[in-house]
């Protein structure tokens, strides 16, 4: 048992990563326990036949390559299907929906670029001791913790959430998020004033708005308190004064037009 057990594999950037409610981890947690048999597969099949080299004096070199590409495959695979779509419109070449699915699909790329000429061999593809022979590398590392499985699950993480929010919020999320994300909890989402004046503006600025705008949306509580018998100037009068009052930072604190009439009243 030759496997470097010091070296636990790469550790995701964790620079990008912010958790988010509405994501959805099952299909994070299904590619970190199916990442290790991928490894397992693609080393007994690069070196079956091999008298010099066993699996696991090839697996470090082979994890760091394979997590090297199936990022970059998962980076560029927006471009990659938008392309895709444009120029044939089979349907059969569609990829599927399911980030798992999608990844599977690149580190089958992935294991085919690797195979030696045995493992080219339709037979042995399909042979039990194949099996046997990646199930055995699978155990051993296992038990020896070579990949541990949350460092699986950082890279599976990396992997799957490799879409940037669409309304630029620096989230990363999964591409199926995407829509839920921006109009739930997305801090750059547009909505428009509470008080009802013309503006809209990200929901992350609705404070600044608040204060900003405070006169405007103490006359529009104002006007709708005291119907009659005040004039234009009047009211002004009267929102000027509001703002200007010690009571400014509760005014702009106010969130919609009910409280901030509580608050005037
Ligand atoms: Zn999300
Ligand atoms: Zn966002
Ligand atoms: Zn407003």
């Amino acid at each position: 048992m030759d496997l470097p057990v010091a070296n636990p594999g790469p550790v995701r950037d964790e620079g990008q990563l912010l958790q988010c409610p509405y994501c959805d981890s099952e299909a994070m947690h299904k590619l970190a326990q199916f990442l290790l048999p991928g490894l397992a597969a693609v080393c007994v099949d690069g070196t079956t036949g091999d008298l010099f080299r066993s699996p696991s004096v090839v697996a470090v070199d082979l994890r760091q390559e394979m997590v090297d590409y199936i990022t970059q495959r998962s980076e560029t695979f927006i471009a990659d299907t938008l392309i895709e779509s444009e120029v044939e419109q089979n349907a059969d070449n569609q990829m599927p929906d399911d980030p798992y699915e999608v990844i599977s699909i690149f580190m089958d790329d992935f294991s085919r670029t690797k195979r030696n000429i045995i493992g080219h061999v339709s037979g042995w593809l399909l042979s039990d001791s194949r099996e046997d022979k990646i199930d055995d590398f699978v155990q051993e590392m296992d038990m020896t913790r070579f990949w541990p499985l949350e460092r699986r699950e950082g890279i599976a993480e990396v992997l799957l959430k490799n879409v940037d929010c669409e309304q630029n919020c620096e989230k990363r999320l999964l591409r199926r998020d995407m829509d839920r994300h921006c109009v739930t909890v997305c801090p750059m989402r547009p909505m428009k004033c509470p008080f009802g004046c013309d503006s809209s503006f990200p929901e992350h600025n609705l404070e600044e708005h608040c204060s900003e705008s405070l006169q405007q949306h103490l006359l529009k509580v104002l006007q709708v308190i005291h119907k009659k018998g005040f004039t234009a100037d009047q009211l002004n009068d009267r929102a000027l004064e509001l703002e200007k009052s010690e009571d400014r930072g509760k005014l702009a604190k106010a969130r919609d037009a009910r409280s901030l009439t509580n608050i005037v009243k």
